[in-house]
């Protein structure tokens, strides 16, 4: 099934100057950028993303470091296209916590931060990226970052080249 899912470059990979390289590997795996922005949001705004449920599953704790980290800097969102694009892009990200998520992963590769770490400083933990977890997430995500507008239906040549 052809799927939409939201990505977004968190500010410390933004600080990281990773932007090319993530993106990267998004498109090397042939999913395809349907939007692209780069937003400072503030908190009223984060909230909207981090939602209650975030405290539901990880404490009210965990949400507030996150607002707070999410408007330290830019971020960059990104609409991605593809074939099973939520699960995949979920795969490609790597788990939630750097120290062990897998190599080959973004989150395994690039960042190496533990719970434990982060929940002693009292942060959120930083890796580097947001990708939607599920259907109805995505399908929110995107209407709350995206207009229609922004959002670009077009072939690539691997596309026309199939007509
Ligand atoms: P994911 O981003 O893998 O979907 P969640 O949606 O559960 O994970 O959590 C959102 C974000 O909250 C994570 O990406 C991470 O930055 C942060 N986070 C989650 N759990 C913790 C924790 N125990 N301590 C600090 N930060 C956390
Ligand atoms: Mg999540």
């Amino acid at each position: 099934m052809i799927q939409r899912t939201l990505v977004l470059l968190k500010p410390d990979a933004i600080q990281r100057s990773l932007i090319g390289r993530i993106l990267q590997r998004f498109e090397d795996a042939g999913l395809k950028v349907v939007g692209m922005k780069m937003n400072w949001i503030d908190k009223e705004f984060a909230k909207k993303h981090y939602t209650e449920d975030i405290t539901k599953r990880r404490g009210e704790q965990v949400r507030k470091a996150l607002i707070e980290y999410i408007v330290t800097g830019p971020v960059l969102a990104i609409c991605l296209e593809g074939i099973d694009a939520i699960e995949f892009v979920r795969k490609m990200v790597g788990t939630t916590e750097p120290k062990t998520a897998q190599p080959g992963t973004i989150r395994g590769d690039f960042t190496h931060q533990s719970y434990g770490y982060a929940d002693a400083k009292k942060i959120a933990i930083k890796n580097l990226v947001h990708a939607s977890g599920s259907e109805q997430e995505a399908k929110e995500e995107i209407a709350l970052w995206f207009s229609k507008e922004e959002l670009h239906s077009y072939k690539t040549v691997h596309e026309a080249h199939t007509l």
